[in-house]
């Protein structure tokens, strides 16, 4: 039987015999004749709730979307919106990223929920996605903020003006994998 998740707690299951049901999962109903003429919890039912325990699909209220970078299958909020990343993916404080644009390499200080086209760049006025190197990356992206890594060092400690934050929109940055210019933390 294969299992087909539908989005809002229905799922699709095609039986050995080529029969097409529709099952409601935490309604524990189904479209088969086991469950309408006989009312018992059919194995429509019970196979959706066991692919959902081993991963295979979504449980209700999540969806399966592949992760921007590398395409694994990813489940999450029905409604989340924008670009998803796997685990290895991910960004979080501190990770190492590349720029597609130019090869830099930065660190990420920020992730956050707002998108590319609703952040405005101080400086000018404009938003994240409105800033001429940014038209290759959709508008409606999250931003995250990063500083370049070679802050310049006085004597007397860091210069500020060197470890300021240059927002992006999140697809513009790869990741770097974990271990390599990671700085370490206080
Ligand atoms: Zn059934
Ligand atoms: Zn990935």
């Amino acid at each position: 039987m294969s299992v087909l998740a539908l989005g809002e707690g229905l799922y699709e299951v095609e039986s050995a015999s080529d029969h097409t049901y529709l099952v409601d999962l935490e309604g524990g109903r189904c479209t088969c004749p086991d469950h309408v003429f006989r009312g018992v919890r059919c194995k429509h039912v019970r196979r959706v709730a066991i692919e959902i325990n081993e991963g295979r699909t979504p449980p209700p209220g999540e969806r399966a979307v592949g992760c921007h970078d590398c395409g694994e299958t990813v489940f999450v909020d029905e409604n989340a919106a924008g670009p998803v990343y796997c685990d290895r993916h991910a960004l979080r404080s501190g990770d190492t990223v590349v720029d597609r644009e130019t090869g830099d390499r930065l660190t990420v200080v920020d992730v956050s929920d707002l998108r590319a086209d609703a952040v405005r760049i101080q400086a000018t006025g404009d938003s994240v996605a409105d800033y001429a190197t940014n038209e290759n990356y959709a508008s409606d992206v999250p931003v995250v903020g990063a500083v370049y890594p070679h802050a310049t060092v006085a004597p007397n400690g860091v210069v500020p003006e060197s470890l300021r934050v240059y927002v992006f929109p999140r697809t513009r940055l790869e990741k770097r994998p974990a271990g390599r210019g990671r700085p370490a933390t206080a």
